[in-house]
């Protein structure tokens, strides 16, 4: 039975598999349709699960947005390496829950050789600590939790203890282009989404130094490597010698640019980001690994540790093996680092970089083919993202709606800096520069019908 039902997810896994690159990336609307299907009352009796896979499959499969294939550039957010689901196959099987070394050694074991490699492949101080969470949001949220029981220790405030009412004030610096992740995490920790104070950016943007207020007292600056809309980075070098003057901690919200560390052409982007105190990125983007997988660098492990461990009765304690939840805001929790160690383990050091910089060289081919075409090109194309316009605000919406219709590939739209734009973030391992090529003339075609 169990045989049976696991090989028959591994068939239709494989079908979906195989048929991603031929078939419309956006979902037709008649598959949305029949979803509907699905809404039945709660049933009263069970159905044989061979039939409870069988529908799943036929309902939703065709719903779904074609992520997985190699033509998705709607958001930064990739695909996931094969090696990379059938760590999570196996993962599965085993329903470890890794929160404390005890219970889970083998997961909890693999996970800590993950965060060594990932220390090192990012060039981060060797002892910081790290936290392997569900998305980039959660990481600003666990390092930023650590940033605050930093700067409160040093005012002589036990934040964990007392909370935040009748704390001292801490001032929070962030750029006018931050991610609105970061001000949600800070609003969740009791810092205020709006009490921030928000740093002018320039045209591509990125926080201008010279912009930088003079900061007293208690202080935490967020930094960017990498915005959703032009793939540009803070000058993060240059902030943190300002901020660390002033005794302020760095964050960085690198979610997905921090893995241009790990290409050597692109490294320069982001030169000085081994100064900050805190990083946070997604490995369920760059690296190519299924959801939901972020994480989170901590330079002062202890501060990371003090902000999110707890303590019970029941809990074994451990002193010689890193407890996972000691450092992440859950207890109970699957094993995402066991994806990150397969990636790690099948791409090496060179496989990373080649992933970065071919997913590079593809958005540097689209910049240059719609421009040829006669679009305008809205960024320096730097990285993995590229803005384009068809026209005014209403053509650019019409060619993004045909585009994503015709179904070849599928990008989004977005507002820069006024102008109504398409963005197309490169980042899954699986796109070609055949897929480049067919996607370029699929968007020319599409433009065409409403410009010229
Ligand atoms: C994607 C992204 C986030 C949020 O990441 P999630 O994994 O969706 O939580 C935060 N910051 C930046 C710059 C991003 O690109």
């Amino acid at each position: 039975m169990t045989e049976t039902l696991l090989l028959n997810a591994a068939k239709r896994s494989l079908q979906y598999l195989e048929r991603i690159g031929s078939r419309k990336v956006q979902p037709d609307t008649s598959a949305i349709e029949q979803l509907k299907q699905l809404d039945e009352p709660f049933p009263a009796r069970g159905m044989n699960p061979g039939d409870v896979l069988h529908l799943l499959d036929e309902r939703c499969s065709p719903a779904t947005m074609g992520v997985a294939g190699p033509r998705f550039f709607g958001f930064v957010i990739g695909g996931s390496l094969p090696v990379t689901l059938a760590a999570n196959w196996l993962a599965g099987a085993w329903d470890q829950n890794s929160a404390l070394y005890q219970i889970a050694p083998g997961t909890a074991h693999v996970e800590q050789i993950a965060l060594r490699w990932l220390i090192e492949l990012f060039g981060l101080p060797p002892d910081s600590g790290g936290a392997f969470v569900t998305g980039a949001t959660v990481a600003n949220f666990a390092a930023l939790a650590a940033a605050r029981h930093s700067v409160y220790i040093k005012a002589g405030w036990d934040i964990e203890g007392k909370g935040l009412i009748g704390a001292p004030p801490v001032t929070v610096v962030i750029g006018e282009e931050a991610h609105p992740s970061v001000f949600k995490s800070l609003g969740l920790l009791g810092l205020g989404r709006n009490r921030v104070v928000r740093v002018p950016v320039d045209d591509q943007g990125r926080m201008r130094a010279d912009k930088l207020p003079k900061i007293k007292g208690p202080a935490i600056v967020c930094l960017q490597a990498g915005n959703v809309n032009t793939g540009s980075f803070d000058p993060i070098g240059e902030i943190c010698k300002k901020a660390h003057g002033a005794g302020a901690w760095v964050h960085v919200d690198g979610a997905f640019g921090l893995w241009a560390v790990a290409a050597p052409d692109r490294a320069h982007l982001a030169k000085g980001i081994e100064e900050a105190d805190s990083w946070a990125t997604d490995a369920h983007k760059w690296l190519n690994v299924p959801y939901d997988s972020g994480l989170a660098f901590v330079r002062d492990r202890e501060s990371l540790r003090a902000a999110m461990a707890i303590t019970a009765e029941y809990l074994p304690t451990e002193t010689e093996h890193r407890n996972p939840s000691d450092f992440v805001p859950e207890l109970s929790r699957r094993a995402r680092g066991v994806e990150i160690w397969a990636a790690l383990k099948f791409l090496g050091r060179s496989g990373v970089a080649d992933i970065v910089e071919r997913t590079c060289r593809h958005a540097r081919r689209f910049a240059e083919g719609l421009a040829a075409a006669g679009y305008e090109i809205l960024n320096d194309v730097v990285l993995n993202q590229v803005l384009v316009s068809f026209g005014d605000v209403e053509t650019t919406q019409k060619v993004i709606a045909e585009i994503q219709r015709e179904g070849t590939c599928w990008c989004g739209g977005t507002v820069w800096q006024g102008r109504t734009a398409m963005r197309i973030s490169v980042s899954s391992w699986a796109t070609t520069e055949e897929d480049v090529e067919k996607s370029l003339e699929a968007m020319i075609r599409c433009a065409r019908h409403h410009t010229k």
